[in-house]
């Protein structure tokens, strides 16, 4: 039996434990990259208080991005936490944004299409009215 270890993932934070030997993708968020082992055997980590996991694995988040980092740790406090809210608030912002974009793109694209096949529809129904015997006219033979 291998041995256990702690595994994290750095896009939402969930943690379980894991056989070494695997490279686990995360069940909650199932980011496409696999999650990341804890430099800590899993015995210690769990001897740890759920405040300090917390504790423990933010920092270890934090280390996979190092602006975000930087801008929390920057001595002179030029980015502070009302900086940093309003900027995530502008990127969710600008993901509305996009998202709203893209489904009026989806919006656009359904309408199209459905005149497509309406244009379609008319063109072939005039094409059989066209090729069709008229009721007036003698019988054709084929
Ligand atoms: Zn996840």
């Amino acid at each position: 039996m291998r041995e256990l270890a702690v595994f994290y993932c750095p896009k939402c934070g969930h943690y379980a434990y894991y056989q070494t030997s695997r490279h686990p993708q995360c069940p909650k968020c199932c980011a496409p990259e696999t999650m990341t082992m804890v430099r800590m055997h899993y015995t210690e980590f769990m001897k740890m208080t759920c405040e300090d996991r917390d504790e423990f694995l933010a920092g270890e988040i934090l280390k996979t991005n190092p602006s975000l980092l930087k801008r929390l740790t920057e001595p002179h406090k030029r980015y502070n936490s009302r900086e940093i809210i309003a900027e995530m608030n502008n990127v969710i912002m600008n993901l509305d944004t996009e998202n709203k974009i893209l489904s009026d793109t989806v919006k656009w694209m359904h309408d199209t299409i459905w005149e497509m096949m309406r244009e379609n529809r008319i063109k072939s129904r005039a094409e059989a009215a066209a090729t069709s015997i008229p009721p007036n006219e003698d019988k054709k033979e084929e």
